[in-house]
């Protein structure tokens, strides 16, 4: 058996295509775009290259992008009153923090002081609380590619044993939540799965398994399930090539799908960011509307 593999890259030509027909839309409906601001403290080579491909993306769909490059010493209170003014911005529709942010940061307070209907990432304390309760439009961007990954591939989600490895606040646990909302048995495991030893048990049994750690060959090929699904959200570097955290050619022999590293999540989580901005636009759109 050899997996079919999930190609990310097609796939995200096609969601792009959705997103620049939607984008001419809304140009023709409202005479403008959505407007994306990109907010990075500090630089450096990876952090740019990251935005640089947002820019690229965001110009095929036709959608504005501008990264704001701050310097790496801003005290907290000036960046929070710069997303303040961002906030406030009726030109701005979508905002997010570039990661990672310098030591003296704290993130978790910038995050909370972002326009909720602005928050691209849906890091805001109050998107985290609607995602929870099913109610947010703003999804984190990594979680929604995963699943955009299982639903082109037509996976039937409902009572399915599904084992996320990492339990990250973007990645695993988010995405615990957009699974059970679909009615899979989700197990997640985490650093602690591991010292225990039980990691390998878990993934054997696992129908579904999504691994998003950053440890190139964590996952051995062999204990994955016959006729699995894996996504592999992972990315390290080893020597000068690219990996995932799954030993991918022996897991490809048993698998029945699975994402390959790169070409496989990543090029759809930018897109996801995308899709992210257009509804952001919509959103604040119909409120100007209706109050106008
Ligand atoms: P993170 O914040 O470092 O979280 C890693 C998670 O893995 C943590 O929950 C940690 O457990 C768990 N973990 C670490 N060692 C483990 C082990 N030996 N066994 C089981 N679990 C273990 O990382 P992240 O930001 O979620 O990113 C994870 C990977 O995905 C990275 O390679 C990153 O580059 C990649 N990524 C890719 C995309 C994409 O679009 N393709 C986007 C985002 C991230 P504890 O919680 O117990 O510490």
């Amino acid at each position: 058996m050899s997996a079919q593999i999930l190609d990310g890259r097609k796939l995200a030509r096609a969601v792009r295509g959705e997103l620049t027909r939607e984008a001419a839309d809304l140009q023709k409906q409202t005479g403008s775009v959505p407007r994306l601001v990109n907010v990075m403290i500090g630089s450096d080579a990876g952090s740019c290259a990251y935005a640089n491909s947002q820019k690229r993306v965001a110009q095929q769909i036709g959608i504005e992008y501008e990264l704001v490059t701050l310097p790496s010493d801003i005290a907290v209170e000036e960046l929070i009153t710069y997303i303040r003014q961002l906030n406030e911005d009726a030109t701005v529709n979508g905002i997010m923090i570039h990661k990672p942010v310098p030591d003296h940061i704290d993130y978790r307070r910038v995050a909370n002081n972002l326009d909720v209907a602005k928050d691209l990432e849906g890091i805001n304390v109050t998107n985290v609380g609607k995602m929870l309760l099913g109610d947010s439009k703003m999804i984190p961007c990594t979680p929604a590619a995963v699943m955009e990954h299982l639903q082109a591939a037509g996976v039937d989600l409902r009572g399915k044993e599904t084992v996320i490895v990492g339990a990250s606040e973007i990645v695993g646990k988010p995405l615990s939540l957009l699974l059970l909302r679909q009615m899979a048995t989700v197990t997640v495991c985490h650093v602690a799965t591991s010292e225990a030893g039980h990691l390998k048990d878990h993934i054997r049994r696992a129908e579904v398994l999504v691994v998003a750690v950053g440890k190139a060959g964590l996952i051995k090929g062999e204990w994955i399930r016959e006729g699995a699904v894996v996504i592999d959200v992972g990315i390290n570097k080893v020597g000068d090539r690219i990996v995932g955290d799954v030993e991918f050619e022996p897991a490809r022999k048993r698998a029945a799908f699975i994402t390959p590293v790169p070409g496989g999540v990543g090029p759809v989580t930018v897109l996801m960011l995308m899709r992210n901005g257009v509804e952001a636009f919509k959103t604040q759109y119909q409120k100007i509307k209706t109050t106008s």
